[in-house]
C-alpha cells in the first residue's frame, strides 16, 4: 500500500533535481573552511535573512542550541513558549550541554504577545533571581498550528528586547512558510532577530541541514562549538547543494503546501477537531470533542493508508509538504472524515 504520509514536513525524499545538484557539488574539507558548496550556502543564506554571516549544521536541534548559547550563559535565563520546540522537542538540550535554564510564557496557537514576554524578564536580576539574557521565538509555530507571529509583535518584542539588552534568536525552522504566506521578507524578519536557524529539511525538501545566522563575531563562536559539540563536518558539500538547489526551487512553491492543509483543515472542520486557522502546512487535530483518542485514530487511518501524528492524548496533528500532492490531499480527507464520522 501506497501511505499518504501526513506525520511531517521532515519525511520528503530528495527529488531527482535535488539529487543531480547533489552529486554536481564541488567539495572540500569544511573544518578547514574549503568546502566551496558549504560556503555558499552559508553566505546564501545570510544574505537572504540579511545577515553578517552563517553555521551550517545538521540539525535544526543544534542550529538552536549554538545559537541560545551565545546569549546564556550557564545559569542564567532563555524565555519560550511552553509549546516552542526548543523546550519541548530538542530533549533538554540547551539545559544538558548549554546549562540554560528556561521559563516559559502560555500562549493560544503559540501567538507572541510582546507585553506580557517583556513583562516576565527580569535582566540583571542580580544575585537572587535568575537573569534573562534571552527570548526566543518560533515562526511558524509548530505546536501552535503552523501559526504565524504578527510582524506588529515581533517589532515591538524586538525593540523592547532591545532596550533591555536582551538578545532574540529566532527559531525560523519554517520561516520559510511565513515568508511564503505573508509576503513579508525574509530580511525583514530577520533584522529583529539576533541569532535566527532555518531548517532545509522541512518544507524545502532537503535531506538534511539547517542554517544558523548572526554576525560574523557570533557565527566565528557558534563554529567553535559546533565542532566542541561533534558537529564539525568535512565533504559536506554533497548536502549543502542539497540545500543551495531546495532554496533555489522550493520556496515559491510552498503556498500549494498552505493551500492543500487549508483543503484538509475545511473537509475536517465540519467535526469540530480543527480549532483556529490553517495559515500554513500544519493542521492540528484535538479530539476532544470526539470518542477518539490520537493514537486510535492515527493507527485507524493507518490501517487505510494515511499517516498522521500523535502529539498528545487526544491531540494529532497533519503536516503537508512536496511529497503529497492533489489526489493524495483527498484520499487522506475522505479517510479521516469517514473516520471521525464513526
Ligand atoms: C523541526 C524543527 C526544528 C529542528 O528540528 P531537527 O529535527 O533538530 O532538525 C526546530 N524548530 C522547529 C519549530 C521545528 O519544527
Amino acid at each position: 500500500m501506497r501511505f499518504v504520509d501526513l506525520r511531517s514536513d521532515t519525511v520528503t525524499v530528495p527529488t531527482a533535481g535535488m539529487r543531480e545538484a547533489m552529486a554536481a557539488a564541488p567539495v572540500g574539507d569544511d573544518v578547514y573552511g574549503e568546502d566551496p558548496t558549504v560556503n555558499r550556502l552559508e553566505a546564501t543564506v545570510a544574505a537572504l535573512l540579511g545577515h553578517e554571516a552563517g553555521l551550517f549544521t545538521g540539525s535544526g536541534s543544534l542550529a538552536n542550541m549554538l545559537g541560545v548559547r551565545l546569549h546564556v550563559q550557564p545559569g542564567a535565563e532563555m524565555l519560550c513558549d511552553q509549546m516552542a520546540h526548543v523546550v519541548r522537542a530538542e530533549l533538554g538540550g540547551h539545559a544538558a550541554y548549554g546549562g540554560v535554564t528556561t521559563r516559559t510564557w502560555a500562549s493560544e496557537a503559540g501567538v507572541i504577545d510582546a507585553a506580557k514576554v517583556i513583562a516576565m524578564a527580569t535582566p540583571d536580576a542580580g544575585p537572587y533571581l535568575v537573569s534573562t539574557t534571552c527570548i526566543s521565538v518560533e515562526n511558524t509555530h509548530n505546536f501552535g498550528g503552523g501559526t504565524i507571529q504578527p510582524l506588529t509583535q515581533l517589532r515591538a518584542l524586538s525593540s523592547m528586547a532591545r532596550e533591555r539588552g536582551i538578545a532574540l534568536h529566532l527559531d525560523g525552522a519554517r520561516l520559510w512558510n511565513a515568508h511564503i504566506a505573508t509576503g513579508v521578507e525574509l530580511d525583514v524578519y530577520g533584522a529583529l532577530f539576533d541569532t535566527v536557524s532555518v531548517c532545509l529539511s522541512k518544507g524545502l525538501g532537503a535531506p538534511v541541514g539547517s542554517v544558523l545566522v548572526g554576525s560574523t563575531e557570533a557565527i566565528a563562536k557558534a563554529r567553535v562549538q559546533r565542532k566542541r559539540m561533534g558537529g564539525g563536518m568535512r565533504q559536506v558539500g554533497v548536502l549543502a547543494a542539497a540545500g543551495l538547489y531546495a532554496l533555489d526551487q522550493h520556496i515559491d512553491r510552498l503556498g500549494q503546501d498552505h493551500y492543500r492543509a487549508g483543503l484538509i483543515a475545511d473537509a475536517l472542520r465540519p467535526f469540530g477537531v480543527v480549532t483556529g486557522e490553517t495559515p500554513t502546512n500544519i493542521v492540528p487535530l484535538d479530539l476532544s470533542a470526539t470518542s477518539w483518542t490520537a493514537q486510535a485514530l492515527a493507527a485507524a487511518a493507518k490501517s487505510e493508508g494515511v499517516l498522521i501524528s500523535v502529539l498528545g492524548p487526544v491531540f494529532a496533528r497533519l503536516v503537508t509538504h512536496m511529497d503529497v500532492n492533489d489526489v493524495d490531499i483527498e484520499r487522506a480527507s475522505v479517510v479521516l472524515a469517514r473516520l471521525l464520522a464513526e
